[in-house]
């Protein structure tokens, strides 16, 4: 159950959260339509999720699998797209292929390989973005930025794979001015990939901004922001297993 407390402070998060997307979006230049809210809802309950469906969120971001199964088959997202947002273990791809409405997180050739045959198994062509590790952090995924031409051209090159955008995560410890100079990256690395005019590639979704910094995204481009404890507040690990 969920109180009707929680179920306030769920409506006034999102409704404050809207508000300041559409405002850094406008001071952007920039259309509020054009950048979607992904609500990032790891450790959250199948209740949780199927409330905060009705608010203006416009889809749903798992990290682990077996939550992304749950609430799907759950329909907790009450018939918005789901997609997954976490690091992807190659033994795991068949159960998020088909399900994930996008895969956010792909950073290696091997795991390409794994969506691509798991998306030919179901005959259906799988929409993905590339992560990048944009901070070159040592203990984050993603690819760097010399990796990723190479693997967005053997993306291009698997039938039953779509190239929709870049995604990325800043260091944790970035300030805002660090974090702006991280994200205008992105969007000059997306400006290049979109120059190589990759087969089947439809590369128009940046995905980047997070509870602390989606207003600096915004203002450099963010098409898509990933909020988690904006919304639901503080995560509770202890209660997972
Ligand atoms: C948890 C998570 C988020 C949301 O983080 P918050 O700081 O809670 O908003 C965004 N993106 C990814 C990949 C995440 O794992």
């Amino acid at each position: 159950m969920i109180s009707k407390t929680q179920k306030r402070q769920m409506r006034d998060a999102v409704a404050e959260i809207r508000a300041r997307m559409a405002d850094a979006a406008r001071a952007a230049g920039r259309d509020p339509k054009d950048v979607l809210l992904c609500a990032a809802c790891k450790t959250r309950t199948v209740e949780e999720v199927r409330y905060s469906a009705d608010l203006p969120i416009d889809l749903f971001g798992e990290n682990h699998v077996q939550e992304l199964v749950e609430k799907t088959d759950a329909a907790a997202y009450n018939g918005k797209p789901g997609h997954f947002i976490g690091h992807l273990q190659t033994n795991k791809v068949n159960k998020v292929v088909g399900r994930a409405a996008l895969i956010q997180s792909v950073d290696s050739t091997r795991l390409l390989d794994k969506i691509d045959a798991a998306a030919a198994r179901l005959d259906v062509v799988q929409d993905i973005l590339v992560e990048i590790n944009i901070g070159e952090e040592a203990s984050k995924s993603g690819v760097d930025a010399d990796g990723l031409f190479p693997l967005l051209e053997s993306a291009a090159a698997k039938e039953h794979i779509r190239l929709r955008g870049l995604m990325a995560i800043p260091p944790a410890d970035a300030d805002e001015t660090a974090a702006r100079r991280f994200f205008a990256q992105m969007r000059e690395l997306l400006a290049k990939a979109n120059a190589q005019h990759y087969d089947r590639a439809q590369m128009d979704i940046l995905s980047m901004g997070m509870s602390g910094d989606y207003t600096a995204a915004i203002a450099e481009g963010a098409t898509l922001v990933r909020i988690g404890t904006a919304i639901y507040g503080a995560r509770d690990y202890s209660k997972k297993a």
